[in-house]
């Protein structure tokens, strides 16, 4: 059971400093909470991927066993992309994090160098932009695979015989609580408009790649490319409810493009990870595609025609 506590007459000590509670205290309390919901989605999509992966390889129709379906092993592929790159990113963040707490820390013994200032102020506005990010679409893939999973266990998947049943309800409450995934874009959509994503694709850019992972890089430079525009096309436009109307669609462009660079890099280190990387690259080109196609053709008139008294 969950309830809303009402505090009368209570007695109360401040904690902390005046002035600091909700830039400082709750936005960080929030940011940590959110990186911890962020690893529950990706562990619940975890367990998604391998109860299906398991069904898929115990169950026969037709004279074979599922998994041998294009349907069915394409599904499987996209829930192992989408958990890959949700975990990726997740790590990404949880780095970004680490490192500019250590800073926090060390601040308290001693003050800390301009070049450590810097560094520190650098890492966390990346926590700070990737925590929605892994938090909205860690969730929502963790939602979407935890469909998927009940997908490939048929009829099965809906009785309470399997562990999807459950899963799938575990799955629901993690693109709610915490900040459902709107407000996640509302938490985002700075770092879209100020180039923090950019700039750091940018850097992920930078960094050198095997020969044979050249191709995938290309088309990641052209996604961004296309990111990049629909941005300067949404901002150029002076209608806040245009710019909210469109904001998650920018900040899934930005997140599909961080994944995609991250798998890149973890294939880079590891060609365990380049399936992945490819199939996720497929996933996230065709969702620049389909978000820049919706920019280039709508109107911000176009927006009142979505209102609903
Ligand atoms: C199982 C469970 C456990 C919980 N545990 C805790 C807890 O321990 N502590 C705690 O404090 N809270 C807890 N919560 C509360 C939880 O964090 C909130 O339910 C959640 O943040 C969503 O807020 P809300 O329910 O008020 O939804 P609302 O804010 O009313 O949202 C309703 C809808 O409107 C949309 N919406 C609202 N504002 C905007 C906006 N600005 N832009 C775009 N869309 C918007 C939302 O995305 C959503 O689709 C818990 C909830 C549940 C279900």
């Amino acid at each position: 059971p969950t309830c809303e506590l009402t505090y009368k007459n209570a007695k109360a000590v401040l904690c902390g400093s005046r002035r600091l509670g909700l830039i400082k205290y709750v936005m960080a309390l929030m940011n940590g909470a959110r990186l911890g919901i962020a690893a529950q989605s990706v562990g619940v999509s975890e367990l998604a991927y391998r109860e299906a992966l398991a069904y898929a390889r115990d169950r026969k129709q037709f004279g074979k066993a599922i998994i041998e379906f294009p349907a069915v092993y394409e599904m499987l592929s996209v829930m192992k992309a989408k958990l890959d790159a949700s975990r990726s990113l997740l790590y990404a963040c949880a780095r970004y994090v680490d490192i500019y707490k250590i800073y926090d820390d060390l601040a308290k013994d001693r003050s800390l160098t301009p070049e450590e200032r810097k560094e520190s102020k650098y890492y966390s506005r990346l926590a700070d932009a990737l925590t929605p990010l892994a938090k909205g679409m860690g969730s929502e893939y963790c939602n979407q695979n935890a469909y998927d999973c009940i997908q490939i266990h048929g009829g099965s998947g809906f009785m309470k015989d399997y562990a999807c049943e459950r899963l799938y309800r575990d799955a629901r409450i993690t693109s709610i609580y915490e900040g459902t995934t709107q407000l996640q874009v509302v938490a985002a959509i700075r770092h879209v408009t100020t180039g923090t994503y950019l700039n750091l694709i940018n850097e992920y850019n930078s960094e050198e790649i095997k020969p044979e992972l050249q191709s995938l890089k290309d088309r990641l430079v052209a996604m961004t490319e296309r990111y990049a525009k629909a941005v300067e096309a949404v901002t150029a436009v002076d209608d806040s409810a245009y710019g909210d109307f469109m904001a998650r669609r920018l900040v899934e462009m930005a997140g599909v493009i961080v994944m995609s660079y991250l798998l890149l890099l973890d294939a880079n280190r590891n060609e365990n990870f380049k399936r992945s990387a490819e199939i996720y690259t497929n996933l996230a080109e065709a969702e620049v595609c389909k978000h820049a196609d919706f920019i280039a053709n709508f109107k911000p008139a176009e927006v009142e025609i979505y209102k609903v008294n």
